[in-house]
C-alpha cells in the first residue's frame, strides 16, 4: 500500500448496508461475513446489538463489482432463510454519513423508566436539534441507567433544556460531552454529610450533648442567611463544650454509609481514581472514614479537645464553601490531575464552589439551587450511581467484583454487597 491510500472509503464509491434481524444463535456473524467474504468485500462499518435473545447485526461493505451485486443479495437472502432470520440489503454511496458536530452523552437513570418517559427524553432531545446515534442500557440495578449518544446538539443546551424538563419528567438525566477528556477522568472528591454518609455529624454530636434543638436553630438561622457557615460552625461547636472526648468513638459508629457508598469508592480504585472527601464536619469522623474506607484525601474541620473534654472550638483552618474549592484544587494538584479531570460530590449550598470548580460537579439529592447550578443531578439515594455518569456499567462493576473474588477487603463492615443491599433495604 502506497503512502497516499487510506483505508477510509470515498464519498462516491457503491456501498450497500446488509442489516440482519432475528433470533440470535452462535455463529450468525462469522456466517455473514463468510457468506460476504466469496465477493472481496471491504468492511467499512459494522455494528451489532443483542436483546433479549434476538439480534440486530448492521454491516457497511463496498459493493462487489459490477453484475456481482444481483448475486450478492440472494446468497445473502438464502443463507438468511437458511437460519430463520431475516435480511435486508439496502444500496448507496460512500461511509455513513458523518455525525453533526456537538457530541454528548445523555444518561438517563430512571426507577422505574416508563416508555412515557422515555418518549419524552427522546422528544426534548430531538426539539434541541440533536440526533440520538445510539441508546444502551447501562445498569439495571439499583436503578434502570440509559446512556443516549446524541450528536448534533450543543452539550451546554442540551444539559440546560434536559435539566429542566427531568424534574416534569421524573427522572434524572445528566449530559456530559463527549470525548476523551470523559475517559480521562482521574479524581473524585466528595462532600460527607448527606453524601458519603446519611447523616449531619454535628447532629449526632449535639444528640450525645443533648442539644439537638439548639443546634438545629442554629442551622435554621444559617439557612435563613442570618449567620454564614463560618460563624454557624463556631455557634454549633461551642454548644458542645464539655463533652467527654470519648463520644467521638460512639459518633463515629453511628454513622450510616450512603447506600453505594462502598461500591462507588471500591470500584474507583480498582480504575485508578484517586478519591477524596472535604467536610464542614469534623477530621474526627472523616479521617476515620479515610482509613476504613481507603480514600487517598481527607479534609475537614478539627474539634478541639484537651482534657479528654471537647472545647467548644474549632482548631485550624476552617472548612467552609470557599475552602472546599480550594482543598478540591488542593488535591488535584497533589494528585498530578487536571481540574477538568475532577469530578465532585455534593449535596449542600456549602459544595456549589467546589461543584462549579470541578470538570464534572455532580449535585447528590440536592436542594433545587444546588441541583440548578450543578453539571448532573442525581435524586435517587444510591451513590454508586455517580458511576453511570463516567459511562462506567453495571455489568463491569460486577465483573470487576466477581474476579477480584470475596473478602478482599477487610475493613470490618462485612460482605461489601450485602451491606450495600442492606443499606438499600433500609431506605
Ligand atoms: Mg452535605
Amino acid at each position: 500500500m502506497s503512502a497516499s491510500q487510506t483505508s477510509e472509503v470515498p464519498a462516491d464509491v457503491p456501498t450497500l448496508l446488509v442489516k440482519i434481524f432475528g433470533k440470535d444463535r452462535p455463529g450468525i456473524t462469522a456466517g455473514l461475513f463468510d457468506t460476504l467474504a466469496a465477493y472481496s468485500l471491504d468492511v467499512v462499518d459494522i455494528e451489532q446489538v443483542v436483546t433479549r435473545g434476538r439480534i440486530v447485526l448492521c454491516a457497511l461493505v463496498t459493493a462487489p463489482a459490477a453484475g456481482g451485486e444481483g448475486g450478492l443479495r440472494a446468497t445473502v437472502h438464502s443463507w438468511a432463510e437458511s437460519l430463520g432470520l431475516q435480511a435486508e440489503i439496502i444500496s448507496g454511496r460512500g461511509d455513513n454519513r458523518p455525525r453533526g458536530m456537538g457530541r454528548s452523552h445523555v444518561t438517563v437513570l430512571g426507577n422505574p423508566l416508563t416508555s412515557e418517559k422515555t418518549a419524552a427524553i427522546a422528544s426534548a432531545i430531538t426539539a434541541t436539534g440533536g440526533n440520538i446515534d445510539r441508546i444502551f442500557r447501562l445498569a439495571k440495578y439499583p436503578v434502570t441507567a440509559v446512556e443516549f449518544a446524541v450528536s448534533g446538539a450543543d452539550t451546554g443546551l442540551l444539559r440546560t433544556t434536559l435539566a429542566t424538563q427531568s424534574h416534569e419528567i421524573g427522572v434524572d438525566i445528566a449530559v456530559v460531552a463527549s470525548g476523551l477528556q470523559r475517559r480521562a477522568q482521574r479524581l473524585v472528591v466528595m462532600d460527607v454529610d448527606s453524601t458519603l454518609i446519611q447523616d449531619e455529624v454535628i447532629e449526632l454530636f449535639a444528640a450525645h450533648a443533648g442539644c439537638e434543638a439548639e443546634v438545629a436553630e442554629v442551622t435554621e438561622r444559617a439557612m435563613r442567611g442570618e449567620l454564614d457557615f463560618e460563624q454557624s460552625l463556631h455557634a454549633r461547636v461551642a454548644l458542645l463544650a464539655g463533652l467527654d472526648a470519648s463520644v467521638v468513638e460512639k459518633v463515629r459508629a453511628e454513622v450510616r454509609l450512603t447506600p453505594g457508598a462502598r461500591t462507588l469508592i471500591r470500584t474507583l480504585k480498582r480504575l485508578g481514581y484517586q478519591v477524596g472527601v472535604v467536610s464542614g464536619g469534623f477530621t474526627q469522623v472523616t479521617d476515620d472514614l479515610k482509613g476504613r474506607l481507603g480514600l487517598d484525601f481527607a479534609s475537614a474541620n478539627t474539634l478541639e479537645i484537651v482534657d479528654g473534654q471537647l472545647t467548644g472550638r474549632v482548631v485550624g483552618e476552617v472548612v467552609d464553601r470557599a475552602g472546599k474549592a480550594r482543598l478540591l484544587r488542593r488535591f488535584a494538584a497533589e494528585a498530578g490531575v487536571p481540574l477538568a479531570q475532577t469530578v465532585a460530590i455534593g449535596d449542600g449550598a456549602n459544595d456549589l464552589d467546589m461543584l462549579n470548580t470541578a470538570g464534572l460537579g455532580v449535585a447528590f439529592n440536592a436542594k433545587p439551587v444546588v441541583r440548578r447550578a450543578a453539571h448532573a443531578a442525581v435524586n435517587v439515594p444510591f451513590l454508586d450511581t455517580v458511576l453511570y455518569l463516567l459511562g462506567i456499567t453495571r455489568e463491569e462493576v460486577e465483573s470487576a467484583d466477581a474476579e477480584a473474588g470475596d473478602g478482599d477487603e477487610d475493613d470490618g463492615y462485612g460482605d461489601d454487597r450485602y451491606a450495600d443491599a442492606e443499606d438499600r433495604a433500609g431506605q
